[in-house]
């Protein structure tokens, strides 16, 4: 009975073009890997693939120094954490780890603090469930990430959903509201567009409406601001009004998350958030690791790294605006974005298989992105940069594109 309920939903789904499949990676994280599976791997022999997938904006996740890092982490505090943060599974790497996490946020918190986490999910789900109690409410941007969406049905806040970006209905639900709690809460950066939201604006907003800002910045860290700080770094704002989620497994190339917050809300969250205090502490090697990869991320090298992802920025969207200015029957649209997230918008579920099919004829690996992860009608290729790319591979994206764009005309 079961297994009939859930065939027919399979069956359902794959009707619709919603099927989803995975690939096995058989090398490291990096642009070109070899890859089992897919729509053309008929057999199980790995191929390769020049990918335009991963988070891994600044091509850390393989860096020598990170991998050294981890194992000497393992060598010093062994190779799991043994409890959650609370009972015993709290190491001198994490403590470190969330000092300089903190350390880094205080230019615009004001006596930050950080807490680390697994991962960004549970990031999310901690500071909503946490901070959106019966006396708030969340007022939440309609193209948040899916953590936020949960995080935010599993408070016991009300909850608004704003239309993406529109700020001045934000305001007339800020306006209205009747609890005394206000907590707006935003990607940074959007995750399926690479568009940004307006901090300035926001908290503006926030505190003219005495609201809370929560802001996940899952795609800004380490990629924007002139130390690879983050998007509030970037914007050169400062409030004690900011709670900020970062990411530490895009960018920073491992695994985890943290919020850096006002101390309070921190020590409110290390207290009651379940999905920090019901849970093993990730591995302290890892925590060891990453005060490494900030370190990296910090220096010349990361400046260098962000410089050549900015350059492959402009290589990418000039050579796509005018693919799709020769071919304005296709109907191909260009999110506008100036990190590295860019989004090919081709609108139907089958349009954006059948073009992410064709790459990877060409043996070029860039998923295609459906609904429910972006609305009905904006089907898409998500493609991303990453500073271990080399103009030459952009280029060879391109060229793929306007081969396939020809056939099609
Ligand atoms: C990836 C992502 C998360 C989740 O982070 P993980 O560490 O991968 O769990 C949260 N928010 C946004 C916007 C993301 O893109």
């Amino acid at each position: 009975m079961l297994i009939d309920h859930l065939n027919q939903q399979l069956l359902e789904r794959a009707a619709k073009g919603l099927q989803r499949q995975r690939r096995t990676t058989v090398t490291a994280c990096a642009p070109q890997q070899q890859v089992c599976g897919g729509p053309h791997a008929v057999d199980a022999q790995p191929r390769n693939m020049l990918g335009f997938c991963s988070n891994d904006y600044l091509g850390l996740a393989s860096h020598p120094a990170l991998i050294e890092a981890i194992i000497e982490g393992a060598r010093r505090y062994g190779a799991g954490s043994g409890a959650s943060h609370l009972v015993s599974g709290h190491s001198q790497a994490h403590d470190a780890l969330e000092n300089l996490l903190a350390q880094w946020m205080a230019p615009a918190i004001p006596q930050a603090r950080a807490l680390t986490f697994s991962t960004g999910y549970m990031a999310n789900l901690a500071l909503l469930t946490a901070l959106g109690d019966a006396q708030a409410t969340i007022f939440s941007d309609k193209l948040n990430h899916a953590s936020l969406i949960d995080g935010a049905m599993l408070a016991k806040a009300q909850v608004q959903r704003y239309p993406h970006g529109d700020l001045a209905a934000l305001e007339r639900q800020l306006l209205a509201c009747p609890t005394p709690l206000r907590l707006i809460v935003t990607d940074t950066v959007f995750s399926m567009d690479g568009d940004r939201a307006d901090l300035p604006a926001l908290l503006e907003l926030a505190e003219r409406h005495d609201a809370w800002l929560i802001l996940d910045d899952a795609h800004g860290f380490g990629v924007l601001g002139p130390q690879g700080q983050g998007s509030l770094a970037d914007a050169g704002l400062r409030s004690e009004r900011f709670i900020l989620m970062g990411t530490l497994g895009k960018a920073a190339g491992l695994a985890g998350a943290f919020v850096a917050a006002h101390p309070v809300i921190i020590d409110w969250l290390m207290q009651t958030a379940r999905s920090a205090v019901f849970t093993t502490a990730a591995p302290p090697a890892l925590a060891h690791a990453l005060l490494t990869s900030l370190h990296l991320i910090a220096s010349d090298e990361g400046a260098r790294r962000r410089a050549v992802l900015q350059r492959h920025i402009g290589q990418l969207r000039s050579g796509l605006q005018t693919l799709i200015g020769q071919h304005p029957h296709l109907g191909w649209r260009l999110g506008a974005s100036d990190t590295p997230i860019q989004a090919l918008i081709v609108g139907d579920n089958a349009r954006a298989l059948d073009l992410s099919t064709a790459l990877d004829a060409q043996g070029l690996w860039i998923p295609a992105i459906r609904p429910p992860t972006v609305p009905v009608g904006t089907a898409r290729l998500r493609i991303t940069l990453s500073a271990a790319h080399s103009a030459d591979d952009i280029q060879q994206l391109l060229a793929a594109l306007r081969h396939i764009a020809r056939d099609h005309t």
